[in-house]
């Protein structure tokens, strides 16, 4: 088909640029007539060649009346700007050769338009003639694949002429091609590879992110995929892949380029989403909600006359691309760290579309990059916009990492590792609460560690801190998981042990004591230390008890310890 090159609607990113580029293209073409193209030579594979094109109202005139006009020179394929409804072109094809020509000519954006008559004659006689609607074009037998394929032969020395007739939709590319058999077969077989690898990239990533969405539940996945979805029709629309894969054309496939209004919709819905702006950048997150208002008016008025609406779509989105742009400035000078690479991918969005630009304006030589510069800036932008997704992912696991490391700083004490008091008081309440309504009992020791000073004293600070670090990983290593130890100040400790009761908190007690009575805790230098602890209990009596009042009593049992000569464990009645 040798032509996914010209899509329907030429996303023009930059308004202003457009209308430069517009008048420069307007200024550019020089008014000729329409030569006569040869066809003698060996091979016939005209891609490149000049037609003539009727300026005036079309629809004006039939068959009889235009050939009587004149037509001026244009390229084979050329665009015809918005809002035409019909268009008559003309082909004039001599034969200069010595033998009879076979020749195919090729209409490669018939799956754009409503309808193609084809006139043809030679010596100013009506010879052939056809007529393909394409709302009933799928079983027509002119054509394939999308392209309009119109056979015909011009006798040595002779000259056919080709009139032909297009009712449009909206946007048009005029486009025709000439071949030998040959050529027509490879033309046919050629098309849309490129196009067809690059949707199906697309297609990999909507899978991709439905995944992540059904993984992770985040609202961005789903909106970026809807815009994925958008882009693959309106792509896979504008370049013939719908029509080549489905066979489908006319009304039933004109409609779907709604998508392009759906593309705009779920790229600032997804900007909303991943840049939270209705929490963070309320401001911004005002001027997002007015242009979605409009495009989402323009969509729905698209549903009536979605003719008219394709008219201002460019320009919808030209104006989406200034407040989306706007927008990013903002949060990039308000220190967003991810609104860069949305930056980047907005910049090969207006680059792309930039380049196709000059491309359908003739400013340009056509070549591959301006040539599929639609869907090239499409692609490219949300190859970034998946970026920006796994990049998100990646800072606000970091952002947790840190929060999770400063929650448990600010529960721990530094030395020994175990809770501090504040986190001991607020969740042991909690727990001592469960247990409570659950039946249970819940126990509290007072443990202080005796004649701690003279450890210090005699051995030094940092001995004392070696001590302390050990007795604590006693602790730690005798109770339960569910137990909460916590260092209440310098050297006592308080132990909670929810479902234990005075008795077994007893037992547990005895061991902590007997445990730190044999330990022996090397301090450095050759210097042994061995302490002994003494604890209180006390039993919460359950929901008549705060905390608060069972630790008094644990300490006042604490206190009897120490008064009975230390190393030794009481109990509160
Ligand atoms: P008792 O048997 O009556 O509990 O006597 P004690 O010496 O253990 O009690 P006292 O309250 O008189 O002394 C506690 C000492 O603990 C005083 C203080 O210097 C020491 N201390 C408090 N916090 C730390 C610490 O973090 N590291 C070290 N090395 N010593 C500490
Ligand atoms: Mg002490
Ligand atoms: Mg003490």
């Amino acid at each position: 088909m040798g032509s996914s090159r010209v899509p329907r609607i030429a996303i023009t990113p930059m308004l202003s640029l457009s209308f430069f580029l517009i008048i420069i293209w307007l200024a550019s073409s020089p008014v000729q007539a329409a030569p006569v193209v040869d066809v003698g030579g060996a091979e016939v594979e005209l891609t490149d060649f000049q037609v003539g094109y009727f300026t005036g109202d079309a629809r004006l005139l039939d068959y009889e009346a235009v050939r009587e006009q004149t037509f001026e020179a244009s390229g084979n394929i050329a665009p015809v700007g918005t809002g035409l409804q019909a268009t008559w072109y003309r082909i004039a094809l001599h034969n200069s050769g010595t033998d009879e020509k076979q020749l195919y000519l090729h209409l490669p954006q018939a799956y754009q338009i409503r309808s193609i008559e084809v006139f043809e004659e030679r010596a100013d006689k009506l010879i052939g003639q056809t007529h393909v609607d394409l709302n009933d074009a799928s079983n027509h037998p002119l054509m394939h694949l999308g392209t309009v394929i119109y056979p015909f032969s011009v006798p040595v020395g002779e000259t056919t002429v080709f009139y032909v007739y297009s009712q449009l939709y909206s946007h048009h590319y005029f486009a025709a091609e000439v071949f030998d058999l040959k050529h027509s077969r490879e033309a046919v077989s050629r098309g849309g590879l490129d196009i067809a690898v690059l949707a199906g990239m697309l297609l990999a990533l909507v899978f991709y992110n439905c995944l992540l969405f059904l993984a992770s539940r985040k609202q961005e996945n789903i909106l970026y995929s809807l815009y994925l979805v958008s882009g693959l029709i309106w792509i896979s629309l504008s370049y013939g892949l719908i029509s080549r894969v489905f066979n489908a054309y006319g009304d039933s496939v004109f409609i779907l380029n709604l998508s392009g209004f759906t593309i705009l919709i779920f790229l600032l819905l997804f900007m909303m989403a991943i840049f939270e702006t209705r929490r963070f950048y309320p401001t911004e997150h005002r001027f997002l909600q007015g242009m979605l208002a409009v495009i989402v008016a323009g969509f729905c008025y698209g549903l009536i006359d979605l003719i008219a609406m394709l008219e201002v779509i460019s320009s919808l989105v030209a104006l989406t691309m200034v407040v989306t742009s706007l927008v990013s400035v903002s949060l990039l000078l308000k220190g967003n760290p991810l609104i860069k690479f949305f930056l980047i991918g907005h910049l090969f969005f207006v680059l792309f579309n930039g380049l196709a630009m000059m491309y359908y304006k003739g400013i340009a030589e056509p070549n591959y990059f301006n040539s599929h510069g639609v869907v090239l800036g499409i692609v490219l932008e949300a190859l970034m916009l998946a970026f920006i997704i796994s990049y998100r992912i990646r800072v606000l696991e970091k952002i947790r990492s840190q929060q999770a490391e400063l929650k448990r700083q600010a529960a721990t004490d530094p030395l020994t590792a175990v809770f501090n008091r504040r986190y001991f008081m607020v969740e042991g309440e909690q727990m001592a609460r469960q247990a409570a309504s659950k039946g249970e009992p819940t126990s509290v020791i007072a443990v202080d560690i005796d004649n701690f000073k003279t450890v210090n004293d005699t051995y030094g600070h940092q001995a004392g801190d070696r001590v302390l670090i050990e007795v604590a990983e006693i602790f730690r290593k005798i109770s339960r998981d569910q137990d909460l130890i916590s260092r209440f100040g310098g050297e006592e400790f308080m132990i909670l042990l929810p479902g234990t009761d005075k008795s077994e908190a007893q037992d547990y007690a005895e061991r902590i004591r007997g445990s730190v009575e044999q330990h022996v805790t090397a301090a450095g230098n050759g210097v042994s230390v061995r302490v002994t602890v003494s604890a209180g209990i006390a039993e919460m009596i359950a929901a008549s008890e705060s905390l608060e009042k069972a630790l008094s009593r644990a300490d006042n049992a604490l206190y009897e310890a120490k008064a009975a000569g230390r190393n030794q464990v009481r109990c509160a009645p």
